[in-house]
């Protein structure tokens, strides 16, 4: 997806938080992101409990944001027939290399993945079938579709289901009522306005966060850049919980996928969907040096490292190898593209390749924090609830369940719904403390408050964080790796980042909520790499690399490390929790 540089706005400068307007909404329920788990969430809240008051508050527009805004075209877990919920976590394990794995959050997940499925072909998605009607498999858990529509038809059922929608609203903060979560404060990206959304539970559904680390498409600001991820999912929902002391988990478990060179496509659509082979700038094929570890099966973070290696072997560039194709096929592969990635197919017919003759070029993305991938996120119960009372999470914010994809998020969305619901019975209504909400309203304006025309531009800000990222804490550049001394560098710059929050300064609502979401993005980095420096072994290659602890060492390290800020010294502090197997069978292979 593309980051376009900023768009102006309305000049705007109050002289002091009273001119702010702010906007009090009361409601049930309240979800912020309307994105793919959003979206279940509310619907799933409103069928169990029709009279609910749930609000959805978005930052972007409910019908085209998140991860699922330009389209798929594949769900990646859908149960086939003869296989089990119990199948699918084996196979989780196995991708993250035999755990930790949170197999009792991934069981409850599967268990409901295909009626959530089923749910989105009801309300109009194609789901490809063969000749005999049956549902086609592009692999052995992966389900092809003609995904365009994906986010419209999910948004369009959330409005349907009586959810009140506040779009171009970004969350900023939680807000509190002693120790419960009384709501959270937005700021309305257009208008300018301070929202302050009054709840009996919050359920935190914002996605992932992208955009801690330098991508190496982003040669300059004006020029904009291509990152795999939806570049408006920055990380607040973890930032919001980790300034109220949250648990969160499995952060270093990063996610770093093998994507198209340049226009950061997915590989699965001709690897998988057209048995296209990796090879290096030699022709070898790449995984064959991995026929130990399962080959073209081998876990994710093994294939998505492996022509990374090549290129630092001296044996890149490296490429799906689409020479085999015919005419017709590219034709299909190319309809898929339209379905997920159509500036793709562009950005081929831009240079004339004709890719039965020139291979696909692949590389490394810049490394993102998505626990519906991998498995970074907020430690939950089994009803999603955080470890903040009446905060819920589902989809990439929920951390330790990794590989739940679209059928994933819906899923759990459907469950965070039931956990709120049970959570709200017999539950008053408790105000946000006063003070709370002035506080954060004074911390969000600071960079329009007062200030002379001089300071730290959002953009300058975290054009900084993502060059240290990315050099420091095992970026695309450094091709993922790290150790304890470069880890020692960027902690120390980013609190030094923290400190001069202060000069960060907006002149208008859209640079504004740049400058929280640098905000955020500082944050959620300095857990990162708190995060990275706890494990010190290297268990997912490419994914966490660590040059100084270069195996892995299950003797210390086969268990979950948790991070949470202490509130008194304002330091991010790690700490483990054991892992627990529930399913049984081999660990490291499904
Ligand atoms: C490019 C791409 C391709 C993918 N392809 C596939 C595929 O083919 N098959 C598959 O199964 N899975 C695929 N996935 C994975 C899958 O799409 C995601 O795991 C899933 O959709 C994430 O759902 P979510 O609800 O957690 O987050 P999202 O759907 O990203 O929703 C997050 C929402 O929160 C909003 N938001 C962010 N910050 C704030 C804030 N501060 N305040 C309010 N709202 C906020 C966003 O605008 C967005 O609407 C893909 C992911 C990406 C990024």
């Amino acid at each position: 997806m593309s980051v376009m540089p900023t768009r102006r706005a309305v000049r705007f400068a109050p002289d002091s938080l009273r001119e702010i307007p702010t906007q009090t909404v009361d409601c049930d329920l309240l979800i912020v992101g309307g994105g793919n788990a959003g979206c279940f969430v509310a619907v799933e809240a409103r069928r169990l409990a029709p009279s609910l008051r749930v609000v959805i508050m978005e930052k972007a527009n409910i019908m085209r944001s998140g991860a699922c805004s330009a389209g798929m075209d594949a769900i990646n877990t859908y149960i086939p027939e003869g296989k089990t919920p119990e199948d699918l976590v084996r196979w989780s394990r196995a991708q993250v290399g035999g755990g930790p794995l949170r197999e009792d959050l991934a069981l409850s997940n599967a268990e409901l993945l295909n009626e959530s499925v089923d749910d989105l072909q009801r309300w109009g998605l194609p789901i490809l079938r063969d000749e005999d009607g049956k549902i086609r498999y592009r692999g052995q858990w992966d389900i092809s579709i003609h995904g365009e529509q994906l986010k419209p038809i999910m948004a369009e059922r959330a409005v349907a289901s009586g959810a009140v929608v506040y779009n171009r609203v970004a969350g900023t903060g939680l807000l509190m009522s002693g120790r419960r979560c009384a709501g959270a404060a937005g700021l309305g990206v257009r208008d300018g306005k301070f929202y302050v959304f009054r709840a009996k539970a919050v359920v935190i559904s914002t996605g992932g966060a992208g955009t801690l680390y330098k991508s190496y498409t982003a040669d300059s600001t004006d020029s904009g850049s291509q990152i795999w991820m939806c570049p408006y999912c920055v990380g607040s929902g973890y930032a919001m919980g980790l300034r109220r002391g949250a648990e969160l988990t499995s952060l270093e478990q990063r996610w770093v996928a093998t994507r198209t060179k340049d226009f950061c496509g997915p590989v699965d659509t001709i690897s998988v969907g057209y048995k296209a082979p990796i090879v290096n700038c030699r022709g070898e094929r790449v995984m064959s040096r991995y026929a130990h570890l399962g080959g073209d099966a081998a876990p994710r973070f093994i294939r998505a490292n492996a022509p990374m290696e090549e290129w630092l072997a001296g044996r890149g560039p490296c490429y799906c190898d689409t020479r085999h194709m015919d005419e017709k096929t590219v034709r299909a592969m190319m309809e898929d593209y339209l379905n997920e990635r159509p500036s793709f197919v562009l950005f081929l017919a831009s240079r004339g390749q004709d890719v039965t003759r020139e291979p696909i070029e692949i590389y490394g993305s810049d490394p993102y924090i998505v626990g519906g991938h991998t498995g970074g996120g907020y430690w939950v119960d089994m009803a999603r609830m955080t470890t903040l009372e009446g905060v819920f999470a589902a989809g990439e914010t929920a951390g330790g369940n990794p590989n739940k994809f679209v059928g994933g998020c819906c899923a759990e969305g459907k469950l965070a719904a039931r956990g709120a619901l049970a959570y709200m019975r017999g539950r008053e209504f408790a105000p946000p403390d006063a003070e709370d909400i002035e506080r954060e309203k004074a911390r969000v304006y600071a960079p329009v408050l007062g200030r002379a025309q001089e300071g730290v531009r959002p953009v300058e800000m975290k054009e900084r964080l993502q060059r240290l990222m990315d050099e420091y804490a095992g970026g695309v550049s450094q091709f993922y790796r790290t150790n304890e001394e470069r880890l020692d560098y960027a902690l120390r710059h980013v609190k030094m980042l923290q400190s001069q929050f202060r000069h960060l300064r907006a002149e208008d609502p859209h640079e504004l909520m740049q400058a929280n979401e640098t905000m955020d993005r500082v944050d959620v980095a300095e857990a990162v790499v708190q995060h990275l420096k706890a494990r010190k072994e290297t268990r997912w290659p490419g994914w966490q690399t660590r040059s100084d602890y270069p195996e892995r060492n299950d003797a210390e390290f086969d268990c979950f490390i948790e991070s949470r800020r202490n509130p008194e010294t304002g330091v991010v502090e790690t700490f483990t929790r054991p892992y627990e197997r529930i399913v049984p069978g081999d660990r490291y292979t499904a």
